[in-house]
Formats: structure tokens, sequence, C-alpha cells
């Protein structure tokens, strides 16, 4: 069966070809999809008999939502089962400036963070274009809230999933799809080698996240393993590489866990870090501290509010432009891949 919601329109265009029927229904029927018809009959300008063919070799499902949880601040967070049955989740987020969707682009993960409730029981597999657009399209109805900005922050490692998340990039910006544009979209990423510099190769004004948590590798290696190849260095060098590469900016994530990555060492560390990535660069570069959001089974505690603030202080005086992340969704389970980690103490993932 073809995944014929994450075709582009030349794509379709070979089916259409292979079917004997004129290149113009490519684009009709890329239309449709993009204006998110959930049947081929509801495709009423293609003749019946190449609808039925369609039937007979594409897939066309749409997620459905098993659970959906509204916080006190209005932050929505979906759980949705896949045509294989596995679950992901999305996270509607409002802000002033517009409604964001957090999306997932794996199932699980295998970047093994020790902090993160996404990467228990490894990858079970990548999401397609299609699963991703999906997200955007379905939480904007569940949460009844059109979307204006993307981020690519829930489950999975974007990068590891590279060329579906450039397809999805492609499609979501689409006029004919959702027409989002490429500012209005992060990728948030724990840096696997390779995979910053070929997102800069890619030469897309999407926004970079990158996941630090700390500015060293002894510190680093403890959070997130992944940082054993190549280390903390190779990392800011393809960040450098990114921020020139795109004249993009690159916002810092770094997550305060009590007395693993908090101290004034850890702070001052970070300065020299950030600060010598290059002078011309610091206007492109930003930190974001994110309170840790506590996942049962791992040691891993929230920083004591002071400690965050002191951190923020810090890096400040060392000339670094730094925000402390208010948290949203906090009474819901909003961190990464906590419901899905419940949903699957009563139904294991489909392998
Ligand atoms: N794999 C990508 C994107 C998914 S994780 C990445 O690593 O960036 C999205 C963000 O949530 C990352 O910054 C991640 O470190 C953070 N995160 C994961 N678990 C968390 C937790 N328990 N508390 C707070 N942030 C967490």
């Amino acid at each position: 069966m073809y995944d014929i919601k994450s075709m582009k329109e030349n794509e379709i265009a070979q089916i259409v070809s292979h079917e004997g029927e004129p290149a113009f229904r490519a684009g009709q029927i890329f239309k449709w999809l993009g204006a998110g018809v959930s049947s081929f009959d509801e495709m009423t300008n293609i003749p019946l008999a190449l609808r039925e063919r369609l039937k007979e070799t594409c897939l066309l499902y749409r997620p459905k939502c098993l659970n959906k949880q509204v916080a006190s601040d209005g932050t929505v967070k979906l759980l949705w089962e896949l045509f294989d049955k596995n679950a992901i989740e999305s996270v509607v987020m409002s802000y002033n400036h517009g409604n964001t969707v957090c999306i997932s682009s794996q199932v699980g993960c295998r970047m093994g963070c020790a902090f993160c409730a996404s990467t228990r029981g490894g990858l079970v597999r990548n999401l397609t274009a299609s699963e991703m657009l999906d997200q955007v399209r379905y939480s904007g109805f569940k949460a009844e809230k059109k979307i204006s900005n993307i981020v690519i922050m829930g489950i999975g490692e974007p990068l590891d999933n590279f060329e579906n998340v450039i397809r999805f990039l492609e499609l979501v910006n689409h006029p004919d799809v959702l027409g989002i544009g490429m500012r209005h979209i992060s990728l948030s990423t724990s840096g696997p080698e390779g995979g910053i510099r070929r997102l800069a190769d890619e030469g897309l004004q999407i926004t970079l996240s990158v996941s630090l948590h700390a500015p060293d590798d002894a510190t680093r290696n403890i959070m997130m393993p992944i940082n054993r190849k190549g280390g903390v260095a190779r990392l800011i060098d393809d960040c450098r590489y990114y921020c020139l590469k795109t004249g993009r900016r690159i916002s810092f994530e770094y997550i305060m866990a009590k007395g693993i990555n908090d101290s004034d060492t850890h702070a001052n560390s970070l300065i020299t870090l950030l600060n010598g990535m290059s002078s011309e660069l610091s206007p492109l570069i930003h930190v974001n501290l994110i309170p840790l959001n506590s996942v049962e089974g791992s040691a891993f505690r929230p920083s004591d509010p002071d400690r965050v603030s002191a951190f923020a202080e810090a890096l400040k005086k060392g000339g670094i432009r730094t925000t402390v992340r208010r948290r949203m969704g906090a009474d819901i389970d909003a961190a990464c891949g906590q419901l899905r980690l419940k949903r699957r103490a009563q139904s294991p993932d489909r392998r």
C-alpha cells in the first residue's frame, strides 16, 4: 500500500500515470489530500474508477484520539493511535502570539537520555511524514485551535528520522497543504552524529533547539549517552556550522536537574563554552532553562527554584541571553512521553 498522504505531487503523478490517467489528476488529488479529506469518495472531481483503484492501492488512515487532557492553563495533551495500534502524543499550547503544537517524530526513541520518559523501551519505529502532518492537522481540530506554530519536540529524535522529517517539513509548508511557514517551525534535537550538519545543508529557515543540558562531557555523558560519540566539542562545532550556514538562531535547551548540572561551576563552564562559539554568533545564541519534570522510575529531580534563578543570573552576567521556560501543562503529565509510558503499561508496543 502506498502512504499517499506522505507523497509529493510528482510522486502521486507516478501512481496516476501507472493507472493510465492524465497527469493533471495528480494535482487534484494532492489538493484534496492537502485539504484533509478522509476518504477517496470526497474527491468529487476524480473519476469513480480511479477513486476505486486508489482505495485498493493507497492507505488513507486518520489517527484515532485515545485520550485528551486539558490542563488548567489551557494546554491540551493528546494521545493518538496509529494505524498499527502504536501510540504517540502531541501537545497544543496557547501563547499570546498564537497556538503551538508540539509533535512526536518517532514511536519511542533510541537516544537513551536518563531523564526522559520517551526513550524507555527504545525505538519502535519512525513516524511517516503523514503521521507528523496528521498530528498538526488533527491536534488543531481536537483542541479547537488554529495552529500557527510547530515544534518537533515530542517523542523521538527527529534527526534520527531525517528523511521523513524533511518530507514532513516540505509538505506542511506547502500552500496546498497547511502552508505553515518554516520560520514558524522549530526542531529540537539531542544532536546525534552528522544530524545537525545535514540539516544545515538542507538550507531550511526553521529554528533549531539543541538539547545541550550540560557544558562538559562528564556531566552530559551521564545524562545523554549519545554524547559519547563526539562529545560536547563536536556538538558545538555542528551548531557553529548550522548558524554560519543558515543565519538562523539556536536555542540551547538546558533542563535543570538537582545536583547534576545546576552548580555555579556548570554555569561558568556553560558561559565559557558558548562565548567560545564565536563572538559574531552570540546574537544568534540563547539558553532556555527548563525546570525538569520528574518522571516515574527516574532518579532525576528538578533543581530548586532559587537555584534556577541563580543559574539564570550567572549566565546573564556572563553575557549569555537566557530565559527560564514557563512550565505548561504541569498538572497533566505533559512531560515528554509520559502519557505513552502510562499506556504502554496496559497495552504494549507493536513491533
Ligand atoms: N529528541 C529531541 C526532541 C524530543 S525531547 C531532543 O532531545 O531535543 C524534547 C525536549 O524535552 C528535550 O529538550 C528534552 O531534553 C526534554 N525533556 C525530556 N525529558 C524531560 C523531562 N523529564 N523534563 C524536562 N524536559 C525533558
